[in-house]
């Protein structure tokens, strides 16, 4: 937790808050603060800075915040993601949230298990503390935004195409002829297949639909690798 992230509940007053659980349990035993001193804390959708611990106990601490610089800019990218299995969507989740991407769908597709719905991961409580601890990592406070289509038909024909208008769209592939572009600063869209891959039906729907098959070279990485290394390909973040 390089930021503890508040939310509106943890505010008792304009500029303090109190926490309690996790990210209390993180001040003592890994931060192990003391009363007066100053942590990194943002608030959800809005700026970071600090907090200085003015009150510290075992059930709470209090502290008074001072909020004044931006967090991190956005990817300005759009992450089509098959639907994981529940123990990778979890760690897809997080390190999409602490690569900095903010619009998340996550679609079917043949090689997706229909038991991968059922995942409680996908519950709004889960969604929400998942994207934290992503966002914290980061020193982020915007929470990402999720939509879930379990069709993929209706979705590549009626909406896919709209939500590509004015990017650059892009399936990850491999074994296509197009090396996956670098230093992309402008609106893009990524698929990410399943475990097995797109069938060559589904790659087709996508590429009607307007994106363009690219590459990573020849390994095959896991979708939790091919995530951000797509990412750190297309994107400059040390900039
Ligand atoms: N067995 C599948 C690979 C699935 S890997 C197959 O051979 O097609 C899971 C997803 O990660 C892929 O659908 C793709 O979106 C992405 N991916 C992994 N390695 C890749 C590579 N070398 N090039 C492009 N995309 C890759």
């Amino acid at each position: 937790m390089n930021l503890a992230l508040l939310f509106e509940e943890d505010f008792v007053t304009t500029d303090r808050a109190v926490l309690s659980g996790r990210r209390l349990t993180h001040l003592h035993e890994v931060l192990k603060v003391s009363e007066g001193d100053l942590i990194p804390v943002g608030r959800v959708n809005g700026d970071i800075g600090t907090g200085r611990v003015v009150s510290l106990t075992d059930a709470r601490a209090d502290i008074v915040v001072d909020l004044a610089a931006p967090p991190p800019p956005p990817l300005p990218l759009t992450l089509f993601l098959a639907m994981p299995r529940p123990k990778m969507f979890r760690r897809v989740l997080q390190t999409c949230a602490t690569l900095g991407v903010k619009d998340i769908w996550l679609i079917n597709s043949y090689k997706v298990e229909k038991s991968f719905w059922q995942t409680p991961w996908l519950s709004e409580d889960n969604l929400r503390e998942n994207m934290t601890l992503g966002l914290e990592q980061a020193r982020d406070t915007i929470m990402p935004e999720v939509h879930v289509r379990k069709l993929f038909k209706p979705f590549v024909e009626d909406e896919l195409p709209a939500l590509l208008r004015d990017k650059r769209a892009l399936v990850a592939h491999p074994g296509t002829a197009t090396p996956c572009p670098m230093h992309l600063d402008l609106p893009t869209a990524l698929c990410v297949g399943p475990e097995g891959g797109f069938t060559p039906y589904e790659v087709g729907k996508l590429e009607e639909a307007g994106c363009e098959s690219v590459h990573l070279g020849p390994r095959i990485l896991r979708v939790e690798t091919a995530v951000p290394v797509l990412v750190s390909r297309l994107f400059d973040a040390c900039r």
